[in-house]
């Protein structure tokens, strides 16, 4: 394996594997340098229950179907993996691990790419690391005192690990939605979100989250008002288990709480629970700290990223500044990808990372021309 490529794709999870998948298609030459031992990204470490919000042929790459998972209509994580493990062979994308990159630096006309096992150097390198890997926990006051086990989103696995404890799950997300629903048989559960849940027609699923992405990108693209995209929908897919949880009354939130006691939370107006646990269910950011060395302008705690097209630069929507684009604004050899909405409607997601794939190959291609 030449350590020249013309691309160095940092991160094998669905995105950089959708960014391969172009780039073979249009002939660059690239390595992906994945820092797991074995395929699947993200998906290798969720909890044990966790299915997909939308159907296998819903949940696709670019260029081939997830088969569907036999006797599960929405597909389980270990589907996911193999799906991408299957994918990976399939298009025979060479991708190297475990290779961690420890920062990337300008070199003349060359990026850089520093990795534990040496560095590679490319004209141009694609950086789709996700998120999992920087879980957020908000500053809560008495987080430090509290004498329970805290953990995130990220450690959970499974109901059995807190059967008959009072756990506290926070965050009315997705993540907190299904790792409520999780508990709520096993353990005595306390569901806090910020406001109260939004939970999405029962049926509505994934599909339906994409289709208003594409609306909203579009919107956009076309100089329309912003949609709102996926948020405008509401906040929880009700999947099938968190729908039972909710339709046996199960799924009750109650408000956040306003701080942490040595053995609790406690609301602003002084009322207490006690709590063996707090599951922090409170997102992530993005896993970057390797483009330090670049000294790329972050705005609203995102990279500054552009697009091709005029419509994608940076532009005011409802008096927030967006950024719509996976090049980043300072670094023209650098693009970003699957990150979220920033880096492209739906972009996060199995289905949606297929569409800024393809757009960031062309433009690495022309950019190899020129
Ligand atoms: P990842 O899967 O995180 O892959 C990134 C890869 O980069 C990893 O292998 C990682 O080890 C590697 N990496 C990180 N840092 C470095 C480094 N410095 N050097 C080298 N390699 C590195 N999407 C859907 O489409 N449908 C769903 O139903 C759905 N459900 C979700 C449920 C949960 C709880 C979560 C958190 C997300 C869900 N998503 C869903 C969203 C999305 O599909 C995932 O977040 C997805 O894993 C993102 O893929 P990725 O390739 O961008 O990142």
């Amino acid at each position: 394996m030449t350590r020249t490529p013309q691309v160095v794709v940092i991160g094998g999870g669905q995105s950089g594997l959708a960014a391969g998948y172009h780039l073979r298609r249009l002939g660059v030459d690239f390595v992906v340098l994945d820092a797991q031992s074995t395929p699947g990204g993200a998906w290798q470490h969720t909890w044990d229950s966790l299915h997909l919000f939308s159907p296998a042929a819903f949940s696709s790459l670019p260029g081939w179907l997830m088969p569907p998972q036999p006797g599960e209509e929405y597909p389980d994580a270990g589907h996911v993996v193999a799906y991408l493990r299957d994918y990976e062979k399939r298009y025979e994308l060479p991708v190297e691990r475990p290779v961690r990159v420890s920062g990337v630096h300008r070199e003349g006309a060359l990026l850089r790419v520093e990795t534990d096992s040496g560095a590679w150097h490319a004209r141009a390198v694609i950086s789709a690391t996700g998120t999992w890997w920087r879980p957020f926990l908000p500053a809560v006051p008495g987080r430090g005192d509290f004498g329970g086990q805290q953990l995130h989103t990220v450690e959970y696995r499974r109901p059995q690990d807190f059967a008959g404890r009072r756990v506290v799950v926070v965050g009315g997300g997705n993540s907190g939605a299904q790792i409520a629903a999780d508990l709520a048989y096993d353990a005595q559960l306390t569901w806090a979100t910020q406001r109260p849940p939004r939970f999405l027609a029962d049926d509505i699923d994934g599909r339906a989250l994409f289709d208003a992405a594409t609306a909203r990108r579009r919107a956009l693209d076309e100089g329309r008002t912003d949609t709102g995209g996926v948020a405008s929908l509401g906040d929880i897919v009700a999947v099938p288990p968190v729908r039972e949880a909710r339709d046996r009354g199960l799924l009750k939130a109650v408000p956040m709480f306003s701080r942490l006691a040595p053995g609790g939370i406690e609301w602003a107006d002084g009322t207490r629970a006690d709590a063996d646990a707090i599951i922090w269910c409170t997102g992530f950011r993005p896993a970057l700290s390797y483009l330090a060395p670049l000294g790329l302008r972050v705005r609203r705690g995102h990279i500054t990223t552009q697009g091709t097209r005029s419509a994608d630069e940076p532009r005011v929507r409802r008096g927030h500044i967006t950024t719509q684009g996976t090049r980043s604004a300072d670094e023209p050899r650098l693009h970003l990808l699957g990150y979220g909405d920033w880096t492209g409607p739906a972009s996060a997601t199995l289905i949606g990372v297929g569409r800024p794939a393809r757009e960031v190959a062309r433009e690495i291609a022309e950019l190899l021309r020129g």
